[in-house]
């Protein structure tokens, strides 16, 4: 018998490639994801990349996005195997001298720790934490639209606009408190003197409050092995190992949603695109690649400062200035000396990750794009730093370069995780201003990657909203 048309194929089994083939299977179409790689889950896999037992996160690892996110709230993944684990607290900056301030979960625990700068964190936080499921249904979308709830999208947009640095001086007077905001606005991989990055900041932060920052059990492969399941539930296909380099070669379907950058959609969909829209995206830019150390340790990191265990995530990169010189040294090419970096130390509360008594550490910093400097001397002695004694615990190590990340993944380009530069343009404007940015002129054939509103990280909410673009176009 031959085989029912498709209504989707999905290329790519990113959060986003997952999110859109479960959005277009709820409403009971036929999708099929072909995923190039021998596991679904695009920045969401873990794996043994160092000693055997030890489980890494290869790319993302800690998820205030996806917990807040609206459609993976809406979805049964608990049913589908995730279990998020809430460390004691979501994030510790430890600053010299052996002091650490604390994102709490609580708002007015972490208000409490941070002294005179606690009314300010209260004022500015609080409200968006309160209204995280506005604020999120705003900001997790497509920007350029009218806004539902135009009075939360206010509050939030004012000192969003802002730089994080003139944000973080203007709103507090300590060293801690601006060295917390700062550290959360680098997730942003912007100098952090431009328009609008505090934007970042105040997304991350409301959602260590309002949902916290956690990881799943097992290791971020949980999310997007919960995703595929949830999706082969609902009669979804996914197909692995099956890179699709022909666009001509893929089963017959009334759409083609792409989990891609510009630049790996151009080259398998360019000749079927218009000139003008091809070129627009050949002018996409691209921000700040990673460089990702992962570890294996013989005992925890020996924080200097004790609160740092109870933490998931760990900023390292000092105050305020040090951190903002560092993020414009990379926006300006430069490699720095003393990097920013992001650290995540998931063992200590999924045992799972590492055998008895041993951990694991995931960290990374900002460099040029495209970079081939090796910073792994920079991140372990930024990591030193606040923790004498660290470099005597390692067992083993691996290094993830901007090139490697790319070749993992075509849609790391020069090994920008983000899916492409978040800039106050190219929030607006993602992968270029149209009112539906999903749909490209080619019929049938859509977007759904980070490279499309709200951008990089793990939400799934680009895949959702280029699955109801599709739903609208298929008069579903
Ligand atoms: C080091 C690192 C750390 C990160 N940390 C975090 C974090 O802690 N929290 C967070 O929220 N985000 C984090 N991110 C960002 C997050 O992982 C990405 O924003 C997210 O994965 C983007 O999802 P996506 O679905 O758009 O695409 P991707 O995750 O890039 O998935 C695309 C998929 O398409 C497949 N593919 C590509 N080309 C083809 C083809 N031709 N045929 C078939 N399949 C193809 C790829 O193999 C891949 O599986 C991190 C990323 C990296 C690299």
């Amino acid at each position: 018998m031959p085989t029912p048309p498709l209504d989707a194929v999905v290329v790519g089994s990113g959060p986003n490639g997952l999110a859109a083939a479960i959005e277009l299977a709820r409403r009971g179409l036929a999708v099929k994801v072909l995923e190039a790689r021998a596991t679904v889950g695009g920045g969401v896999r873990s794996a043994e990349l160092t000693l055997p037992g030890f489980v890494h996160d290869v790319c993302s690892a800690i998820h205030p996005l996806a917990a807040g996110s609206p459609c993976f709230r809406e979805w049964p993944l608990a049913d589908h195997g995730l279990e998020w684990v809430h460390p004691g607290a979501p994030l510790a900056h430890p600053l010299d001298g052996g002091r650490a301030v604390i994102l709490e979960r609580s708002l007015a625990a972490t208000a409490a720790g941070l002294g005179g700068d606690g009314r300010a964190w209260r004022r500015l936080v609080g409200p968006l934490a309160e209204r995280w499921e506005a604020l999120a249904a705003e900001v997790l979308r497509p920007v350029l639209r009218l806004p539902r709830h135009p009075l939360t999208l206010a509050r939030f947009g004012l000192p969003a606009l802002l730089p994080a640095a003139t944000l973080a001086r203007r709103a507090f007077a300590g060293d801690g408190a601006r060295a917390l905001l700062a550290g959360i606005a680098a997730h942003g991989m912007q100098p952090l003197d431009r328009m609008a990055t505090s934007a970042v900041a105040l997304v991350l932060a409301a959602a260590g409050h309002a949902g916290g920052w956690p990881l799943p059990r097992g290791g971020s492969q949980g999310l997007a092995d919960a995703l595929a399941s949830y999706l082969r539930s609902l009669g979804g296909e996914i197909e692995t190992g099956r890179p699709v380099r022909d666009l001509a070669a893929l089963p017959r379907s009334r759409a083609v949603v792409c989990d891609l950058a510009p630049r790996p959609f151009l080259a398998l969909a360019g000749d079927r695109l218009p000139e003008a829209y091809r070129r627009r995206l050949e002018g996409f830019r691209y921000g700040p690649a990673a460089f990702k150390l992962d570890l294996a340790l013989d005992g925890p990191i020996p924080w200097a400062a004790e609160d740092c265990a109870r933490a998931g995530t760990v900023h390292l990169g000092g105050g305020l200035e040090e951190i903002a010189a560092g993020e414009s040294a990379v926006a300006r090419g430069e490699v720095s000396e003393s990097p920013f970096v992001l650290l995540a130390q998931q063992s200590l509360f999924d045992d799972g990750r590492a055998p008895g008594g041993r951990h694991t550490v995931w960290a990374y910093c900002h460099v040029p794009n495209g970079s081939t400097a090796d910073v792994t001397d920079a991140i372990e002695r930024q990591i030193e730093r606040f923790a004498p004694g660290f470099r005597d615990r390692i067992l083993a190590r691996r290094a993830t370069s901007p090139a490697a990340f790319e070749e993992y993944n075509p849609n790391y380009v020069g090994g920008d995780i983000n899916g492409g530069a978040q800039d106050l343009y190219q929030i607006l404007a993602r992968p270029i201003a149209l009112p539906v940015p999903y749909r490209t002129p080619a019929e049938g054939l859509y977007l759904c990657s980070a490279s499309t509103p709200p951008g990089g990280g793990v939400h799934g909410m680009c895949g959702f909203h280029a699955a109801r673009a599709v739903i609208a176009d298929l008069g579903v």
